[in-house]
């Protein structure tokens, strides 16, 4: 069974007061077993075999574990569309938390999107999740525009984040 829903399992013995969701994790855990936790099993079903069962930001073996992050994230963004769902490590997903993601994972992100955006979106359209390549795109660039404006920081990786750089927007063009 994958990590996720031993995590919905556990959080689901937690009162659901909103002062323990303090983090992506949590949030998402939480809020899609109230509404739709068979949409969550679908996007990690969708995503698996499209991530080679790795994590989207390590690229280590998921080995059927893993959680749907949401790249950018439910803070900056609080609306699950289809195309800004990835599988990543409860550990990565965990240390990210609310920053963005740095150059090479947005690149990423963004050529996957360009590249199976369109079968991700139709298969998550079936549980309900909007795709709105355009939107998410344009959200992405806002938020990491906001991001640099106020000096802030990207994720890199586990335990490493890098001082924002407007250099990373060409990622966008
Ligand atoms: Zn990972």
């Amino acid at each position: 069974m994958a990590a996720t829903f031993r995590t919905v399992s556990v959080h689901n013995k937690l009162p659901r007061a909103s002062a323990r969701l303090d983090t992506p994790v949590e949030r998402i855990c939480c809020r899609r077993f109230i509404t739709t936790r068979a949409g969550l099993q679908k996007v990690a079903y969708v995503l698996r075999p499209l991530q080679d069962d790795s994590c989207f930001f390590c690229r280590e073996k998921l080995r059927n574990a893993g959680v749907v992050d949401h790249f950018i994230p439910w803070s900056r963004y609080p609306r699950d569309t289809a195309l800004n769902f990835v599988l990543a490590h409860s550990v990565c997903n965990g240390d990210k938390r609310d920053l963005l993601a740095g150059q090479s994972h947005l690149e990423r992100w963004l050529e996957r999107n360009e590249r199976q955006g369109a079968e991700v979106g139709e298969a998550l359209s079936e549980v309900g999740f909007l795709m709105e390549p355009a939107v998410t795109t344009m959200i992405a660039r806002w938020a990491y525009n906001q991001t640099i404006a106020s000096e802030g920081h990207f994720w890199v990786g586990y335990k490493n984040t890098e001082k924002a750089s407007a250099d990373i927007l060409r990622a966008f063009s």
